[in-house]
């Protein structure tokens, strides 16, 4: 490691996760630091917050920098996990441009990075890349049913150009890749507004509001728990060399939406009804990892049934809007 613009180490790998003040990105944050490494989280706090990360302030291990990926930077690092980018549709949709700037623009400043530095890198993909699939489950050479111009199409695409550059600069520049395609994944610290099912569908039933469900609730999804997600990021990090995947991530369960909202109103002992919407354009049908070569090359599965990962969810969510309904200084009467 070149040490220009670095303090004495303390041991361990010098690690970079951009946005790392995200829902994984901090439970990425916090294992790479359990595992006594310095930690650079890099945020420009677009979807994340610094209440993600505030518990591991205190640590002279972890470091937090405010920076849009979409700049070049210069830092001395050993490994890159490039998490930055909005993930729920909503947030995705919101500047559509900024979604491909982040994945694109992103991609290249990190690989450039990697290259001065010889860092392993790590990309955060996804099964967006499959598109609406075609071919059921997943498996990694399945190259997708992909609308380029469509509301999706910012991430999507976004993604699948980020994929081509990693391995443009794997074969041209001999960089050490490893890409993660993430199914959809869920747990504590997902914003509570950011419209992705499970968070909604908790909310909803915490709060007796209705739950909405998009088409008639028969879509499918397969939902992984983010410590089992965290693991096998480390893991893909952790291969030899000559691995660059794309390695399919997440827990092979499927279910249908309607399945999970009933699910969540149980658990819940909610009161809500369901509501049923309009479906959004270009939702996929179905989805479900093939994890064959995650099983084969990273020895990894998910280990939380769905069940006890929402229960924790739940408890979770139960406690951030408790939290929001206690009367503050602001809101108290008389004050
Ligand atoms: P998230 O929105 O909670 O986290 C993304 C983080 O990136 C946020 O902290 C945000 O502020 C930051 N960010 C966004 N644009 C940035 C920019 N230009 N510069 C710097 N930081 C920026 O979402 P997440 O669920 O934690 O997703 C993390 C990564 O995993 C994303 O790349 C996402 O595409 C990928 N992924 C997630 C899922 C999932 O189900 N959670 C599924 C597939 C892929
Ligand atoms: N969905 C839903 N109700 C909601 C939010 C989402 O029925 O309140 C559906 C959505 O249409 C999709 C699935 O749940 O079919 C998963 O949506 P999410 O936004 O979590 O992730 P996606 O896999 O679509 O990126």
């Amino acid at each position: 490691m070149n040490d220009t613009n670095s303090s004495v180490s303390l041991g361990g790998k010098r690690i970079l996760v951009t946005g790392g003040a995200g829902f994984l990105g901090s439970h990425l944050c916090e294992r790479l630091l359990s595992e006594g490494n310095e930690v650079i989280c890099m945020d420009n706090y677009f979807t994340g917050s610094k209440r993600n990360i505030m518990h591991l302030m205190s640590s002279p291990s972890f470091e937090l920098l405010r920076h849009d990926v979409t700049f070049p930077i210069y830092l001395e690092i050993d490994e890159i996990y490039n998490l930055a980018c909005p993930a729920s549709p909503i947030h995705y949709q919101h500047d559509p441009v900024q979604t491909t700037k982040t994945s694109v623009h992103g991609a290249i400043n990190m690989l450039g990075l990697a290259k001065r530095t010889g860092a392993k890198i790590f990309q955060a993909s996804t099964s967006e890349v499959y598109g609406d699939p075609k071919v059921h489950p997943q498996t990694e050479n399945y190259w997708g049913h992909v609308n380029p111009i469509g509301f999706r199409s910012c991430y999507d695409e976004g993604k699948r150009c980020a994929e081509t550059l990693f391995f443009d600069y794997r074969r041209q520049h001999n960089l050490r890749i490893k890409v993660g395609r993430i199914f959809n994944t869920y747990g504590p610290r997902m914003h509570p507004n950011d419209g992705r099912v499970v968070s909604n569908f908790i909310v909803q039933a915490l709060t007796g509001q209705p739950i909405t469900i998009y088409g008639e609730g028969e879509q499918t999804r397969s939902f992984c728990y983010c410590l089992d997600l965290i693991d096998a990021f480390v893991r893909i990090m952790n291969t030899d060399d000559s691995f660059t995947g794309p390695v399919n991530i997440g827990n092979p369960d499927e279910f249908t939406i309607r399945q999970l909202a009933e699910k969540v109103i149980a658990m819940t002992n909610s009161s809500s009804k369901l509501e049923f919407k309009e479906l959004p354009s270009d939702d996929p049908t179905q989805r479900r990892p093939d994890i064959s070569l995650a099983r084969k090359e990273l020895g990894w599965e998910p280990t939380i049934k769905l069940e006890q990962g929402l229960a924790k969810t739940i408890e979770y969510f139960d406690g951030v809007l408790s939290a929001e309904s206690k009367p503050t200084t602001h809101t108290a009467p008389g004050n």
